[in-house]
């Protein structure tokens, strides 16, 4: 049976946890706002150390859909579910548990794929919900569109860095040779890139560099090679107080979530000198996509001009960071505050 309980915290509009023993579903969802439309984030499945591990990564996740949201100037909320599991404890079962989680939010939740889950899984979710994208018959895997939106983050910020937005010559750390990132790899290498990638399943990193003519290193050196942008690609964190005094490139371009630790640490790679793009607006591809599913009937060619706004919102957040003097990490958080306080603002004038 589907156990739910409502955990309050402040900030969020609605957290939930859900168990269900028989069917193998041990799961959060947290819904942070809803203030521009229902809050829509992906479904991650993660052998998590510890319920509060778990509960603060989907606090986190769902904050910076918000956030990627805002920025993307889509009409969603920001959410996130967590289901806590190994990938071999996938079954029909656990996301049929997972559907009926989800549709308990009535609407104000909706699902896609996130790590260890893919339209397969959404598929599943789907018979118990309506409230659900990614599906295989409309937009499908967001994965090769969330790599799309990288790529064109990457260029902003090249030319940013280095006066110039050619990938010729330039050497790529990717940690994580997952879906997004070697979709992403693989792009850069077209255009004549250099990949060095790792992960923790060896095997994957293995069939990148392989695919790339790229390198293998361990997970524990990716962070730190000799190398032009570091594109975290894995899961969140790897910015830290450990990490960034050692890196080692000139630039951090990733389609990791939440890849730095604590907010401060978007100052600690402005005074390195690292250009930092910040990851809920590079890597909203994947929400563009989804969202043209969500809202309308599904055409990638509207979507992918709408994906173009990554490069351009990128530009603008450079340029509010250069005349605030603040970190690009703060200058995102105060793009996406504006649209968030405009309609906040409009909410008020019409209740
Ligand atoms: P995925 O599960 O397909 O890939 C993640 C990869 O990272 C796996 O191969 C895993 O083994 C590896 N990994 C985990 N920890 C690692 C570590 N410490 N070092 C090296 N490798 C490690 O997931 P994905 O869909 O490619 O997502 C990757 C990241 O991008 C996640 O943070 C996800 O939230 C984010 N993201 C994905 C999408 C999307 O469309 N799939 C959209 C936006 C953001």
């Amino acid at each position: 049976m589907l156990e739910i309980t409502e955990i309050p915290v402040e900030g969020y509009e609605c957290v939930k946890k859900a168990v269900d023993r028989e069917r193998g579903l041990h799961a959060y969802i947290a819904v942070h706002s809803t203030v521009l439309g229902p809050a829509l984030g992906g479904m991650r499945l993660w052998p998590y150390a510890s319920e509060e591990e778990a509960l603060t990564d989907v606090l986190r996740l769902a904050m910076g859909m918000t956030y990627k949201a805002a920025c993307a100037g889509l009409d969603l909320g920001g959410g996130k579910s967590v289901i806590l599991a190994r990938p071999e404890e996938k079954s029909e079962d656990l996301f049929e548990a997972m559907g009926e989680f989800v549709d308990s939010f009535g609407g104000r939740y909706i699902t896609a794929e996130d790590v260890n889950t893919n339209p397969n899984s959404i598929e599943v979710v789907s018979r118990k919900t309506e409230h659900v994208t990614g599906l295989k018959d409309r937009s499908g895997n967001p994965s090769p569109y969330t790599a799309h939106g990288c790529y064109l983050g990457l260029k902003a910020t090249l030319g940013e860095v280095f006066g110039s937005e050619d990938i010729q010559g330039k050497t790529f750390a990717i940690e994580g040779a997952g879906s997004v990132g070697s979709i992403f790899a693989k792009m850069l290498v077209k255009e004549g890139g250099r990949i060095i990638t790792a992960d923790i399943r060896q095997e994957s990193a293995e069939k990148l560099a392989q695919e790339t003519g790229g390198t293998v290193v361990s997970p524990d050196e990716i962070r730190f090679v000799d190398c032009d942008v570091y594109c975290p690609s894995a899961l969140g964190g790897s910015l830290n107080d450990q990490t960034i005094p050692k890196l080692q490139c000139k630039a951090v371009v990733g389609c990791a979530n939440n890849q730095l630790l604590e907010a401060r640490h978007g100052e600690m790679l402005r005074d390195r000198g690292i250009l930092y793009a910040p990851d809920y607006v590079v890597n909203a591809g994947g929400l563009i996509n989804v969202y043209n599913e969500y809202h309308t009937t599904y055409d990638e060619a509207r979507a992918l001009a709408m994906m173009e706004k990554i490069y351009e919102n990128l530009k603008a957040i450079y340029r509010i960071a250069k005349e605030d003097n603040v970190s690009t990490a703060t200058a995102a958080d105060r793009f996406g505050d504006w649209r968030l306080e405009q309609a906040r603002a409009a909410q008020a004038q019409t209740s």
